[in-house]
């Protein structure tokens, strides 16, 4: 007698989907599951913001660069898929603030601009003395009264004062999410902060205590030393065809969008760009929640936290050179740019420096970015204009004489999703709101729980769980 196969749907191929689409066909397979799962992908490729272009020798990346090693999904599930081999970790070497046209040294010791190393924070030009002295407070200030959230910025500001935040603390965290610290929520993004300052008071105090030991400043910075980040040698877009490639034989459906998700009895009807009518018994949608909300409009209310969610548009801008062509050059891996500075790049990575396999032998490649929260505009220049802009920047600090041998220019729009105050809650009340009214159906992915690749992997593993869970009850 045939078996009932259940189906699962997942709609989005970026690396949350990727992994879903993976290991539920891997579990389905060793667990002989009567389960089949189908992947729909909008654009004519997987890998969603994973892409790489490889030309002259250079591997460059238009969207993600790397991964932390130290959240470890993303280096398990490339092993998994043979990649092993090609894990590669960023060559660790200075990194500096960029504010008001002169390059610091990042301070020995900092975890995200918090110093867990007194010394190279009273020794640095980054801030002024009044600056230093009202970081110094957080050692005196209570800690906040307990709240469900808040802004980063609030926090930070009141633990170590406006100045220490604009220097250091937003140029790193804006370069993660693209943000605008004073609106992002700390418990979506760094709850571990707030956590260390309701227990230690101050929030010098409680990282010097839990952070990990920082090297001891009399060791050199080698520019050979392994860092924290990695890579896949070949390009981060070959990790998501990897994936693609042990994924069960036409179970990916490109160029094709999931339109609209609606419940039909015990299972849900899935309508598709191409004309197409599914069934399914569980749906996961990784897609960015702007889709989300369009596939689930006849359920709007269930997304009412999501309408007014924005994403940031940024792009990123790599530069191609011969060695020669940079007169001045830097010791180091790159920068980040604090808004107290004249500049529209937000932070420069020196990638031939941070990852010396992306870059055939004699060549330089500068990869920036622009973009944030009050600029955004600027993504729409044309390619000329972003490349002027980009080198105007650099030769502030640099002094490079020749145009690049040629550019790579890759625009986001609305690609990075903000996480503004209240923003745990929201998801909370989402994932409530589908178990009562769509079970079966779930979200997971960058709009969600974490947007670094890693984050992702973990969201698309749970995503995994819950829909096993749910087909087993
Ligand atoms: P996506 O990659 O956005 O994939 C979603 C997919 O859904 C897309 O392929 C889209 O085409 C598809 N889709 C949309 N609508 C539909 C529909 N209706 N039906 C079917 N499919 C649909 N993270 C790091 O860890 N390290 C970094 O160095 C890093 N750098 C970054 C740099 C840039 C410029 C950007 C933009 C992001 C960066 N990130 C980085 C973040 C990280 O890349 C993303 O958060 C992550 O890749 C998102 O994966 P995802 O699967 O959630 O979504």
């Amino acid at each position: 007698m045939a078996v009932d196969k259940k189906k699962v749907v997942i709609a989005g191929g970026g690396i949350t989907g990727l992994t879903a689409a993976y290991y539920l066909q891997k579990y389905a397979r060793e667990h002989q599951l009567p389960l089949e799962v189908k992947l729909v992908e909008a654009s004519s490729r997987v890998g969603g913001k994973m892409q790489t272009v490889t030309k002259d020798g250079f591997t460059i990346e238009r969207g993600p660069d790397s991964f932390l090693e130290r959240k470890q999904s993303a280096a398990r599930l490339a092993r998994e898929v043979g990649l092993g081999d090609k894990l590669v970790n960023n060559s660790a070497g200075k990194s500096y603030v960029l504010v008001r046209e002169q390059l610091h040294p990042m301070p020995g010791g900092s975890v995200m601009g918090i110093p867990t190393e007194i010394g190279p924070f009273v020794t640095t030009g980054l801030f002024s003395w009044p600056g230093k002295v009202r970081a110094a407070a957080d050692f005196f200030l209570p800690p906040s009264e307990a709240q469900a959230d808040q802004p980063l910025g609030t926090f930070f500001r009141r633990r170590l004062g406006d100045e220490v935040v604009e220097n250091l603390v937003e140029p790193l965290l804006s370069g993660i999410y693209a943000g605008d610290i004073d609106q992002m929520s700390l418990m979506a993004t760094f709850p571990q902060f707030y956590q260390v300052e309701q227990k230690y008071g101050s929030l010098v105090r409680g990282m010097r205590k839990t952070a990990p030991k920082a090297k001891k400043p009399s060791e050199p910075v080698s520019a050979k030393k392994k860092g924290i980040f990695l890579t896949v040698s070949t390009g981060l877009e070959s990790f998501a065809d990897a994936i693609e490639a042990q994924l069960e034989p036409g179970s990916v459906l490109k160029s094709t969008r999931v339109d609209k998700v609606m419940k039909e009895g015990g299972s849900y009807s899935l309508r598709l760009s191409n004309g197409e009518q599914w069934n399914a018994d569980c749906v996961l949608v990784t897609a960015p929640h702007e889709a989300a909300l369009h596939m689930f409009s006849e359920y709007e209310s269930l997304f009412d936290g999501f309408k007014n969610m924005p994403s940031t548009s940024v792009a990123t801008v790599s530069l191609a050179f011969p060695a020669e062509a940079i007169k001045q050059d830097i010791d180091g891996t790159g920068f980040v740019v604090s808004r107290n500075s004249d500049h529209r790049i937000t932070a420069c990575t020196w990638t031939h420096k941070k990852w010396p396999h992306s870059t055939p032998e004699g060549k330089v490649l500068l990869r920036c970015y622009v973009g944030r929260p009050g600029d955004e505009g600027i993504v729409e220049q044309t390619d000329a204009d972003l490349v002027k802009i980009v080198l105007e920047d650099l030769n502030k600090t640099m002094n490079i004489m020749a145009e690049p041998e040629f550019s790579v220019i890759s625009r986001w729009k609305e690609a990075m999703p903000q996480y503004l105050v209240g923003h745990k809650q929201r998801v909370e009340e989402l994932n409530s709101g589908l178990r009562t009214q769509l079970p079966g159906v779930y979200v997971a992915g960058s709009s969600y729980e974490g947007l670094g690749i890693p984050d992702c992997i973990d969201q698309g593993e749970n995503a995994v769980q819950q829909v096993l869970d749910f087909l087993k009850r």
